[in-house]
């Protein structure tokens, strides 16, 4: 009777029987279980907390903006995606066209130009940079794929006035070219000791008539060498010096387009060079 009875209470209350032997663990998962809820309900923030969080954190209040405004980097120049080959177009002042400035004993602005512009082109080819001579109206001028262009003038031979000495450039209002005008400014300026003439740059300079013919994104500028009557002496015997000057100022310009480096850190070390001293 007795194991028919243990029998029949085992069949029958199998649930009570795993009770039994689960206890503990029963027990204690609902302690735990307690715990947690209790952990839950502790911290969790009443209602309506997390909308007045939310609002505070727009405000800017509980954290730092993290998109600054940024300003856009300057574009310096166009052909770092495609450099292509390397060409440089250099236009003798008015050649082919007429003689520009003349002085009294006829010396013209285009042949003392001229003399600057050929120098240059052969000291460009002689470093094995594609170099072509141009003339004023040159028909190659239409749509002229270069990696830069030089226009080189000289102002006039009157007798002005004491101010009517110096050099200036004028870069292309179509492409930005003014890293090709600042390595030629600078380079010039340091050969040459002449001034930087910057007001007496004319419309007629900056809306020049190759800078609308180039091929789009092709820096120009526009270089008036000197004054031929007070700076005559240097433009006209010492056409190596300028041409030289010139050329180094397209060879800088050159290595910071294959470079990609900033004028600030190719400028600085040349300029801290000897003609320093000379220039105090
Ligand atoms: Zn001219």
């Amino acid at each position: 009777m007795r194991s028919s009875f243990d029998d029949t209470g085992q069949e029958d209350r199998p649930v009570l029987r795993f009770i039994g032997r689960n206890l503990s663990l029963l027990a204690f998962l609902a302690l735990s279980t307690g715990v947690m809820l209790a952990a839950y309900f502790y911290f969790s923030p009443a209602s309506g907390v997390a909308e007045v969080v939310a609002a505070g954190n727009a405000a800017g209040a509980l954290s730092a903006p993290f998109a600054k405004p940024v300003p856009p980097k300057p574009i310096l120049q166009r052909l770092a995606q495609s450099p292509g080959p390397i060409r440089i177009g250099i236009i003798s002042g008015h050649k082919g066209n007429d003689s520009g400035a003349v002085c009294e004993d006829g010396l013209t602005e285009a042949e003392v130009v001229e003399n600057i512009a050929v120098r240059v082109v052969s000291a460009l080819q002689a470093r094995g940079i594609s170099a072509d001579l141009l003339s004023e109206f040159d028909p190659r001028l239409e749509g002229y794929v270069a990696t830069g262009l030089v226009s080189i003038h000289a102002d006039s031979c009157d007798n002005i006035n004491d101010l009517a000495t110096g050099f200036k450039i004028a870069g292309s209002g179509l492409t930005d070219s003014s890293q090709l005008s600042i390595c030629v400014e600078d380079a010039y300026r340091q050969a040459t000791q002449l001034s930087y003439h910057a007001n007496t740059i004319t419309p007629h300079m900056t809306d020049y008539h190759a800078f609308r013919q180039l091929a789009a994104g092709v820096p120009g500028i526009i270089l008036e060498v000197g004054f031929l009557n007070r700076d005559r002496q240097l433009l006209e015997q010492q056409p190596d010096l300028l041409a030289g000057a010139i050329t180094e100022g397209i060879g800088c310009y050159l290595d910071q387009i294959r470079g990609g480096v900033t004028i600030a850190q190719s400028a600085a070390p040349p300029a801290a060079a000897p003609p320093e001293g000379d220039g105090q």
